[in-house]
């Protein structure tokens, strides 16, 4: 299914850099691209082989824009499918949107977003989940998202989903056969070759369900809130973690009301690191307001660090004890780090005294100095402990999509249900009804069964050019 448009869109970042790249996709790609092109070789490019390169320059009307790199790719070896054409020009964006709109004049039609990744599914050239991570690995910004998206578009899942699907639409075929001959009672699909697929199918779906809970935090990054009273140090620890000056830092109790989210990648994991207020009693409306959103963020969190001053722990240790029990009491099974910060205030003794106070409540405990750097590397090493990266490191399949996971689902209880109806005898024909759609849930994760919203939905959260 070649388009008959020719689609043209930045594909590398907008902005100015040191080269941009414009791509074009489409029956005509080639003869545009020519209508504009001087090639330094006087060569004409619709004569040359796919996948081959040419200096040139971007001329119309005896007006020169750019010398560029003109690459080709002829229908059907190409990322569309399409002819394809990518201009690599001078990165400023007087030279890309100069050469767009000459493009357009020359009859491109502007991509829409995804629309190369669309045609690229539409001529076959991706499945659907393929194509979902194409979105995923543009965006992905560590290692392990990063891992994640490279498997799914290799075709991870889809195709031991595809393979699942095809057997069980075998044997969706041969009970459609009983039921034509549903006066002799002969039985064409093997019942315990069929249970059999079942259990495996069941068990497929089950692992790849499972995965979703890792997949997701790896995705999205796993949430870490930092806690503790105004002034404990939250935001400077924020900045050692970060390496960089981005939350702000103040000596007036209280300046980080809001809740400011930062990334991190600690040993190509993920972190988001929500900075909140502690949860003192106060009369304050706005710090109260603060302490209601810190419960809600821990509530939200994978993991809580709860940062003190070691001053003011060394002073009001029994009262700030109950407090972390209060925290344990309340969200019993998050993981929680005690932090003690600013140890550069206290001796070693003062120290050693505060951690076997500590060592009676059973909680994790770091000291740190958020100022001088220490203990932060072993913080960090703290916060990886809490992350299963099991499936991650044995290269298991993750499914990272909500979409897929839904789709999942759904294909399960319908598997559920065609496997309770063999056991209890169901007939064919009610059997053949929950075959359908739990096939119907198969093909919605690799694309067989599509519709325009759907797609519309995918390809919609793609960048232009992509
Ligand atoms: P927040 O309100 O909890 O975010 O606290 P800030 O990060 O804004 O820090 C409050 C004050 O404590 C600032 O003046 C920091 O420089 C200071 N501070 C933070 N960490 C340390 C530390 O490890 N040692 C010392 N001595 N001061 C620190
Ligand atoms: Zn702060």
């Amino acid at each position: 299914m070649i388009s008959q448009e020719t689609i043209v869109a930045l594909a590398s970042p907008s902005g100015a850099g040191a080269i941009a790249v414009i791509r074009l996709s489409g029956k005509d790609a080639i003869t545009i691209a020519e209508s504009v092109f001087q090639s330094v070789s006087g060569k004409k490019i619709s004569n040359q082989k796919t996948h081959t390169i040419h200096l040139g320059h971007i001329v119309d009307e005896g007006k020169t824009f750019d010398q560029v790199l003109l690459s080709i790719f002829k229908n059907p070896n190409s990322y569309t499918g399409e002819n394809v054409v990518e201009i690599s020009c001078h990165g400023s964006t007087y030279i890309q949107q100069q050469i767009i709109q000459l493009l357009l004049r020359k009859g491109c039609k502007m991509a829409q977003a995804g629309e190369f990744t669309l045609r690229a599914f539409l001529n076959g050239k991706l499945d659907l989940s393929q194509a979902e991570a194409v979105a995923d690995l543009i965006s992905s910004d560590n290692e392990a998202s990063h891992q994640i998206a490279m498997q799914q578009m290799r075709g991870g899942f889809s195709s031991e989903i595809a393979k699942l699907r095809e057997e069980l639409l075998n044997f969706a075929s041969l009970i459609e056969l009983e039921l034509d001959f549903a006066e002799e009672d002969v039985e064409f699909a093997d019942r315990t070759q069929f249970k059999e697929l079942l259990t495996r199918i069941e068990f497929v779906l089950k692992r790849l369900i499972d995965s979703f809970a890792v997949g997701n935090v790896i995705k999205n990054g796993i949430p870490v809130a930092i806690v503790g009273e105004p002034n404990v140090g939250k935001s400077t620890l924020l900045n050692a973690l970060l390496n960089e000056e981005r939350a702000i830092v103040s000596d007036i109790a209280g300046t980080t009301r809001d809740t400011i989210e930062d990334e991190l990648v600690i040993d190509g994991i993920g972190f988001r690191f929500i900075d909140t207020a502690g949860i003192r009693e106060t009369k304050d409306v706005v710090e109260s307001i603060g302490i209601k959103k810190t419960f809600e963020k821990i509530e939200q969190a994978q993991v809580v660090l709860y940062l003190f001053e070691s001053l003011k722990f060394k002073v009001q240790s029994s009262e700030y004890i109950i407090e972390i029990e209060k925290i344990k009491n309340q969200f019993p099974l998050k993981p929680l780090v005690v932090v003690i910060n600013k140890i550069d205030l206290l001796s070693e003794t003062e120290i050693l005294n505060i951690k076997e106070q500590l060592e009676t409540l059973n909680v994790k405990l770091q000291t740190i100095s958020a100022k001088n750097n220490l203990g932060i590397d072993d913080l960090k090493s703290q916060l990886l402990s809490f992350v299963n990266t099991g499936a991650l490191r044995n290269n298991e399949t993750i499914v990272t999509n909500t979409r897929h996971y839904d789709s999942l689902l759904k294909a399960l209880e319908e598997i559920q249900k065609v496997r309770f109806g063999l056991d209890g005898g169901l007939s064919s024909d009610l059997m053949a009804i929950d075959i359908k759609q739990a096939l119907y849930y198969f093909g919605e994760i690799t694309g067989e069964v599509t519709n325009d919203e759907l797609l519309g939905n995918i390809f919609a959260n793609f960048c232009i050019g992509k």
